[in-house]
């Protein structure tokens, strides 16, 4: 029989120990691709047992990141679903019994070990030099695997604090497929007796993760490399359980440009927004985030490299995910942004831009910022660039491109550019559109005998500062009279 798509179920499982980040977000998205390519479902899971790394605004912010980028899940904590609740925090003692379980199968042990009996224990190290607590030095600790069942059962009954731990098998080869990476061993004895329980009673990461993508019958667990490791603690789990594992996907690490992982220095170093929300406040369009990250460990084996959302989930499968690390290019998400920026109706590019020049502490009317936008929209990458990159539209450039007064300014430009503003000074206010200004230029470059290149450029130099820009004519008018006039004068007299 064909196996039905009806049964792909995957989840996105972050922590709230901070804003979401952008491999996070990566993460979200191929969960989320390969949910929709299959008909499956997309969960959202809060893994919230780790009490003192909780913090209090970050599962909002992981739904307002999700929300902004359009990858709706299917059930999660505010949507509800089969199998609530969604957030580890308010799953009761479930983990407990499951605790129990593995104890019971022989998987887990009690341990009664001091804070100081386990520094002594990694200083001085286990039989083969291990300093973790695992099979060589488990046997000189204080757990149920050394004690009398009695002396367990008493501690237990005494309200002892334990914790309970992964029993790790010696020399075993723990083997596992990975959709991304094939088929992936570890030696057992590579692993450590992993802490499952705490002693408050909350489970550790592993112990809770594995319940809950057994209980909400994930069929596929796609997430972020670094987690490879933890895997075979899992498939320790699954086995002594009697539970068949779920698919495993590493995706591949988020490199820096640089080379190695990209950590938060490194990005910061990098002008590498980390968060994504930060994204979102440097002015990039939810689509091109979205499309850049889809590139960003998955290729679609052809030269296309801009897609929607429905097309990528036209076009996603896992087996076009690498396993090696890929490198942020922040000039590649520029570019793909670029494109959704050209998309964008006028207003919505106002509706981006207007927070922007905002917060800058520019005022500018909506018809003019229409206007400016509407002039400079194919010449920017990122929806704020038009204000941060085209600064002139709002204040008077303090300084002259220098190549540009190299090369466009000469000894009559002075005279040519005062005349040309004595000239628009006779232009009402209102009248002052890019036709009039325009047409006042050319009549007045005929008059002169030149060329109206001996106008414009200086023109463009005195009122934007540069050499390069939008039309000159709607650049001047978008500028407005007053603002012309002052620059064209102070011009002159700086640029002689
Ligand atoms: N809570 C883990 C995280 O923060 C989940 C890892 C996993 O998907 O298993 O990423």
């Amino acid at each position: 029989m064909a196996s039905t798509d009806d049964s792909v179920r995957v989840r996105f499982a972050p922590s709230p120990t901070g804003r979401l980040h952008i491999g996070g977000l990566r993460t979200a998205l191929y969960n989320y691709l390969f949910a929709r390519k299959h008909d499956g479902d997309f969960v959202l899971r809060i893994e919230d047992t780790d009490r003192s790394r909780y913090v209090a605004d970050a599962e909002e912010d992981i739904e307002s990141a999700l929300e902004w980028t359009n990858l709706h899940y299917d059930e999660g904590p505010e949507k509800g679903g089969d199998h609530v609740p969604y957030r580890q925090s308010e799953r009761g003692d479930l983990y407990q019994t499951y605790a129990q379980k593995l104890i019971d199968a022989g998987a887990a042990y009690y341990a009664f070990d001091t804070e100081e009996e386990l520094a002594t224990m990694r200083e001085e190290g286990g039989e083969h030099g291990s300093a973790a607590y695992d099979p060589t030095t488990r046997q000189d600790m204080r757990n149920s695997l050394t004690m009398a069942p009695d002396e367990v059962q008493e501690k237990i009954e005494n309200g002892d604090e334990y914790v309970v731990r992964l029993k790790v098998p010696r020399r075993k080869t723990i083997r596992f497929e990975d959709e991304v990476r094939g088929t992936v061993t570890f030696e057992s004895d590579e692993l450590d007796d992993q802490v499952l329980l705490k002693s408050d009673g909350m489970p550790t990461y592993h112990l809770a993760n594995i319940v809950d993508d057994h209980l909400m019958e994930i069929s596929h667990v796609i997430r972020g490399e670094e987690w490879l490791s933890s895997t075979p603690k899992h498939v320790l789990m699954y086995e002594a359980l009697g539970w068949e594992p779920p698919t495993f996907a590493h995706l591949p690490l988020i490199m820096s440009p640089e080379g190695g992982k990209l950590s938060k220095r490194d990005a910061n170093r990098l002008g590498i927004p980390v968060y994504v929300q930060d994204y979102k406040k440097a002015g990039y369009e939810p689509e091109g985030l979205v499309n850049f990250l889809a590139l960003l460990g998955w290729n679609p084996g052809t030269e296309e490299e801009l897609f929607s959302l429905e097309e990528m989930v036209e076009a996603f499968s896992l087996d076009r995910v690498g396993a090696s690390g890929v490198q942020f290019d922040l000039d590649k998400l520029r570019w793909v942004n670029e494109h959704y920026v050209r998309d964008l109706s006028l207003d919505e590019l106002v509706e981006r831009v207007r927070p922007v020049a905002e917060a800058e502490g520019y005022e500018v009317s909506d018809e003019r910022l229409r206007e400016i936008c509407s002039l400079v929209q194919e010449r920017v990458q990122v929806a704020s660039e038009v204000v941060t990159n085209n600064r002139y539209f709002f204040e008077d450039p303090d300084e002259y491109e220098e190549a540009g007064v190299e090369k466009r300014w000469n000894e009559e430009s002075a005279d040519l550019l005062g005349t040309y503003a004595d000239r628009l000074e006779e232009v009402d206010a209102d009248a002052f559109d890019t036709d009039t200004v325009e047409t006042v230029l050319r009549d007045l470059a005929d008059e002169k005998d030149v060329g109206a290149g001996a106008i414009i450029h200086p023109a463009r130099l005195a009122v934007s500062g540069r050499s390069y820009g939008p039309g000159v004519f709607g650049l001047l008018a978008a500028a407005g009279k007053q603002a012309c006039l002052r620059r064209m004068r102070t011009a002159v007299e700086r640029l002689g």
